[in-house]
């Protein structure tokens, strides 16, 4: 029944609209004609019957006839004692005969009846007394004036300032897209994705100062999803959920910056994707961040999850040697410094972390140039790089194969260089020597050299015997496969 109801319900109003409220319901029961769907909060069931009310009846009328009526269980959850329970109150002229059963589901509370019987629609029209339901949320906070809410954006991040390269271009021509037209383009939401200090609120951020520049009564607002969680805990202890979801319904443009903080974070992301679907809905842009892509956002729920794809997720990568040039120009420029073309070049040759890191470099060289009044040099640059150098060489070189492998197989690493032909040993010593040659660009030579002097002959004869025994052993092929896991872990 519920499938037919959906079906006339999806004739009747858009695809987007389509999705977010209809999509999340589910039909629990059909007694008596009386079909009762469960949706997942208050402001849901509110936001059903200020709009949608009529292709309810619609559909409820075709497929139960005159008789039928419609009922809704409002998922609450008990786990959250500060939470007033959230009885929905009907008017007694539209409440409905005994609820048949979804009183009795767990924490769900039957309410409000609809019929397509031409009786009850009077009724319901000449319902007066709804002033204990909330109201449609827009309404209700008209009276708050948007234009003393600052933006919290920082003017210092814009698109002039963001270096293009191949690692941001996609985001960055979205973004720059989303800016010129928000809530327009189908980049809705935008969801920006990559590690640490590769400019993803900067980039956000520069989304919000564009369009607070070019469109000064738009609402822009950002927020970073740990303080929009702080926020909401705050307005549960106060009582305030109501004043919270109504004060970020008046968002023209919600910026959510750190996304995957809502993790595990179950009433907050319940409060979002309210928030997310009210906004989406009246044509508001949403732009979100994350630190890794949405797949990998463990602990957010699926049907938060499948909003993201709605719109547009496009990722930041590390940038290459001549994005990181140009990023270091740009801040040179942005900031007056003067430094040496081959130290700037040095620098983006040898920084290649992030962008975060590459400035906070660049602050340090200007920083000890001042300090100790002495223009920066080459010797300066590579001084305060020494620790970001060595931990580079701490990847994969041969003390750490040899320090691994002989960890892994429980002896000495002295013993793994000594002279001795027992079994256990000799197997040690080849599979290092194997994972030597692949690992690192030490000639054979050389890598025997570092076995207790050995010749490269025997480098190549251990090799070749490791590479045999991967074909022929499946014990030592895992043993392998284990080796190569804990080096792999190392390169980046
Ligand atoms: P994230 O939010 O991804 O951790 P940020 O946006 O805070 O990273 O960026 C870290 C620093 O690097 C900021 O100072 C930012 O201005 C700078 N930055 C990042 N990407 C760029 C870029 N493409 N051009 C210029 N500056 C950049
Ligand atoms: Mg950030």
């Amino acid at each position: 029944v519920w499938v037919n109801c959906l079906r006339v319900i999806k004739a009747n109003i858009g695809e987007q609209s389509f999705r977010t409220w209809f999509e999340p319901i589910m039909p629990v029961q059909l007694h008596n004609n009386v079909l009762i769907i469960q949706v997942p909060s208050q402001f849901f069931y509110e936001w059903l019957e200020e709009h949608y009310v009529d292709v309810l009846k619609k559909g409820i009328y075709q497929e139960l006839g005159p008789e039928g009526r419609l009922e809704y269980s409002i998922v609450v959850d008990q786990g959250n004692s500060q939470n007033k329970p959230r009885t929905v109150n009907i008017p007694t002229s539209r409440k409905a005969a005994a609820p048949t059963g979804a009183a009795t589901m767990a924490g769900a509370i039957a309410a409000s009846a609809l019929t397509g019987s031409a009786r009850n629609v009077a009724a319901a029209a000449a319902a007066p007394d709804t002033s204990n339901m909330l109201r449609n949320p827009f309404e209700a906070t008209k009276a708050i004036d948007r234009n003393y809410v600052k933006s919290q954006l920082n003017g210092t991040y814009s698109f002039e300032n963001y270096v293009e390269g191949d690692c941001n271009r996609l985001a960055r021509s979205a973004g720059l897209a989303v800016a010129n037209k928000p809530g327009t383009t189908s980049f809705n939401p935008l969801m920006i994705y990559g590690g640490v200090g590769l400019g993803k609120t900067h980039l956000v951020q520069a989304i919000g100062n564009h369009i607070k520049a070019t469109t000064p009564d738009k609402f822009v607002l950002y927020v970073s999803a740990e303080k929009f969680t702080n926020q909401f805990i705050e307005s549960l202890r106060n009582n305030g959920v109501q004043d919270f979801a109504n004060f970020y319904l008046l968002v023209d443009i919600l910026i959510l910056d750190d996304v995957q903080f809502l993790s595990g974070k179950d009433k907050t992301q319940e409060m979002f994707f309210h928030i997310f679907n009210h906004l989406h809905q009246a044509g508001k842009q949403i732009v979100m961040t994350s630190d890794r892509p949405p797949r990998d956002l463990n602990g957010l729920e699926d049907r938060l999850l499948s909003r993201f794809k709605w719109g547009l997720t496009a990722d930041l990568q590390s940038p290459d040697f001549e994005t990181r040039m140009a990023i270091i120009q740009n801040k040179m420029e942005q900031d007056g410094i003067d430094i040496p073309p081959q130290v700037v070049e040095y620098l983006a040759h040898s920084v290649n972390t992030n962008v975060r890191e590459l400035e906070g470099v660049l602050i340090s060289l200007v920083a000890q140039s001042s300090l100790n009044r002495r223009e920066i040099d080459l010797e300066m640059a590579k001084q305060a790089l020494r620790h970001i150098i060595e931990e580079v060489e701490a990847e994969v070189n041969l003390d750490f194969i040899q320090k691994t492998v002989a960890e892994y197989f429980s002896i000495s690493l002295d013993l793994l260089k000594a002279k001795t032909r027992k079994k256990e040993v000799v197997t040690a010593r080849q599979v290092a020597m194997y994972f030597a040659k692949e690992h690192t660009s030490h000639s054979l030579k050389s890598i025997g050299f570092h076995f207790g002097g050995r010749d490269h002959s025997t480098v190549i004869h251990s090799v070749q015997t490791v590479s045999d025994l991967i074909d022929s052993d499946k014990n030592f092929r895992n043993t392998i496969v284990d080796l190569r896991k804990k080096f792999a872990g190392k390169q980046r």
